[in-house]
């Protein structure tokens, strides 16, 4: 299969420096988007977020991003993918390895493949379970950094326990999960964190905030406790190509009736029409 180095496209290769910055301090920044039927979905929007990350680490991207999402766009079309996701990177680039920034001399280096996969309609229509575990992250999770070691421990132990997801707390307040928002029904109500420095205000979550609010859903951006998690009608969690899964069980309680409740299920079928055009289900 094909890559994006830079701005050039070639084959996948070996290409990374030992002293590139994302490789050894995790100095850099990055996006997954899903690709449905061939379509990017929310290109735009995955960007304009690339772009405040960027802005955020003070890493100044190479390319435009217009450029950027000719080069994404030409990928897709040179790998022929149809279901799966585009990962990409910007490392802050390589040179000598000092913690501080490099000079200006130093130009990021951007990296992005494909990735072929199936649509998760099993597990999105019958849900999963999740672990309850701390978050021990930093306090800049709103920024998209390839620093993803708390991320990456958080799932192992979630996958151990034969769970989708890690749903992450700091002490009572229930933040995100490991690599997607949570969100929960209580009273006909939605609940999920409010986007600030202590979560990654995901592109599915901001879209199902729209799409509730064009359902006349009330969603209320406001923390909430573990016990109002645990005793929540409906939860689900929220990400880029896994799109939305209910959760049934976090650790041994059993969350509503045990199976996909109403609004998720009518969340979920509203966020599939953003691809699936004509065929609801
Ligand atoms: N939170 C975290 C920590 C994530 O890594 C992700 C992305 N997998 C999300 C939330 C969901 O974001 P998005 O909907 O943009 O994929």
């Amino acid at each position: 299969t094909k890559m994006l180095f830079n701005d050039q496209i070639m084959e996948r290769g070996n290409l990374i420096d030992i002293e590139d910055r994302g490789y050894q301090f995790g100095d850099g920044i990055y996006e997954v988007i899903g690709v449905y039927d061939g379509k990017p979905l929310m290109m735009d929007e995955h960007l304009e977020r690339l772009e405040r990350s960027a802005r955020e680490v003070q890493l100044k991207l190479p390319d435009s991003i217009s450029v950027l999402k000719r080069n994404l766009e030409e990928l897709v079309a040179a790998n022929q993918l149809n279901e799966g996701i585009i990962y990409m990177q910007v490392s802050r680039g390589a040179a000598q390895r000092w913690h501080e920034f490099p000079g200006l001399d130093v130009t990021p280096v951007t990296v992005a493949y494909t990735r072929e996969e199936e649509r998760m309609t099993e597990v999105e229509n019958q849900g999963a379970n999740a672990v309850l575990t701390e978050d021990i992250r930093w306090l800049r999770c709103d920024i998209k950094t390839l620093n993803l070691l708390p991320n990456v421990m958080a799932k192992q132990k979630a996958v151990e326990n034969n769970a989708v997801e890690a749903i992450l707390h700091r002490g009572d307040t229930v933040t995100e999960a490991s690599a997607s928002n949570v969100f929960i029904v209580k009273d006909g109500e939605l609940y999920t964190h409010p986007a600030n420095n202590f979560i990654l205000n995901g592109i599915t979550r901001r879209k199902i905030i729209q799409l509730c609010d064009e359902l006349n859903i009330k969603v209320n951006e406001e923390t909430f406790t573990v016990n109002e998690l645990l005793s929540a009608d409906e939860v689900f969690v929220t990400a880029t190509k896994s799109d939305i899964i209910p959760i049934l069980k976090i650790d041994d309680q059993t969350i509503g009736t045990g199976s996909p409740g109403d609004i998720t299920k009518k969340v979920l079928q509203e966020f599939r029409s953003l691809y699936q055009h004509g065929v609801k289900n």
